[in-house]
């Protein structure tokens, strides 16, 4: 029997289980620092309200006792790669074959005053707490630090949660770039920009925010606020064990993998943690990729130990939808331009169909519509 340790129960790594689930020849070992793979992409929806948190965290040991592997929880400090030994905050595990798909975590980009006094949206926990925060403090302000996409997602939520809960503050998305969604077309920065000023969310570009002390929110151009959170959505990089295992790439420092997603001999990298490129550009962080990449490296892994050659990863984008909390979406599709109540329907559909089990994926729906 081969040990094969996965770091990580997201989408890539909980794919790859399942995929090594028939694989007579592997003893299969997950590794979580939390209890529940949590579904990233409707964080914003449970700060906002709309999705409960028990439908967006699924437990690990019930999937690892059905899908025939092992779960551990415990948090991965270290690898060393020669030694072929995962070093866990609890206990040692060795390895035949090791899969890293740890996603990624905010980014405060060495800003210990920021780490300590903003709010982050990393987990389940994280929108819970945050949740629980705005309705218990009185604040007079939200401000949002980074106006990418989930930035955005973040902030129509925080306006539905006033909403529901007849809570009065204004909420700013801070940007430090000339405009939103610096990173996709400008259509899709027009038509989200339009929509927030539908909901009476403020934009300041050019603009950075910092925390100041507890409550207190200082933006760059100047304005100061005395009862205000602050919430970093400005970035994210993958864990400090993950970029000390091989060279990284682009500025989340994912680790850079061969054709078969392998960073060297015996370690592979899925979903969040890995730099692919294809067509000459990185693919984005996505659902679809992790558990393409995860499934991959499963059915990759059992080829190899049944002396099977391994298969080449190559990836098919379906494209990308952006919600926002008022049931209007953006995004390309199949290369289709899509907006509005339509693009909306279709996340959500999208986030039930890959919500694990019949009773979440009904549950999903019937909240998110
Ligand atoms: C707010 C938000 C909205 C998003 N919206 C979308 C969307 O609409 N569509 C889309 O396709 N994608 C979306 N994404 C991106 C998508 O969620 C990720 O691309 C996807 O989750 C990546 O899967 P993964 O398996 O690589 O990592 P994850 O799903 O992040 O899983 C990583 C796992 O590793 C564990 N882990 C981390 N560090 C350690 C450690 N040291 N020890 C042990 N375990 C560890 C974590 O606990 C976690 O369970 C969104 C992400 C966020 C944050």
């Amino acid at each position: 029997m081969k040990r094969v340790v996965i770091i990580g129960g997201g989408f890539g790594g909980l794919a790859c289980a399942r995929a090594l689930s028939g694989c007579r020849t592997a003893e299969v070992t997950l590794l979580d620092k939390k209890e529940t793979s949590d579904f990233l992409p409707v964080l914003p929806d449970i700060l906002g309200g709309r999705v409960s948190p028990d439908t967006a965290r699924a437990p690990l040991a019930a999937r690892a006792k059905r899908e025939g592997f092992r779960f551990v929880q415990d948090e991965v400090a270290r690898v060393d790669i020669s030694g072929r030994l995962v070093h866990g905050r609890d206990n040692l595990y060795e390895y035949d074959r090791l899969i890293i798909a740890a996603g990624t975590q905010t980014n405060f980009y060495g800003d210990e005053t920021t780490a300590r006094l903003a709010f982050k949206l990393d987990s389940v926990r994280d929108a819970e707490q945050i949740g629980a925060a705005i309705r218990e403090t009185s604040f007079d302000t939200v401000v949002v630090a980074g106006g990418g996409y989930t930035g955005i997602e973040v902030a129509t939520s925080l306006r539905r949660l006033a909403q529901t809960h007849q809570l009065n503050f204004r909420i700013i998305i801070a940007e430090a770039s000339r405009r939103i969604l610096n990173a996709l077309p400008e259509w899709m920065a027009h038509y989200a920009e339009n929509n927030l000023a539908h909901m009476n969310v403020e934009i300041a570009l050019n603009c950075r925010a910092s925390p100041v002390a507890d409550n207190q929110v200082e933006l760059s151009n100047g304005q100061i606020f005395q009862s205000a959170m602050l919430i970093w959505a400005a970035g994210v990089r993958t864990p400090s064990f993950v970029r000390e295992i091989g060279p990284t790439a682009e500025k989340q420092e994912r680790l850079a993998v061969d054709g078969c997603l392998q960073v060297a001999d015996g370690i592979y990298a899925v979903g969040d943690s890995a730099a692919v490129v294809a067509g000459g550009q990185s693919l984005r962080m996505a659902v679809q990729f992790a558990v393409a990449e995860g499934h991959l490296t499963g059915e990759n892994i059992a080829r190899s130990l049944n002396g099977k050659p391994m298969r080449a990863y190559r990836p098919r984008d379906m494209g990308y939808l952006v919600p926002m909390a008022n049931h209007r979406a953006y995004g390309l599709v199949l290369g289709q331009k899509l907006r509005g109540l339509p693009a909306s329907l279709l996340h959500h559909a999208m986030c039930a169909a890959k919500s694990v089990g019949l009773r979440r994926k009904f549950r999903m729906l019937k909240e998110m519509f």
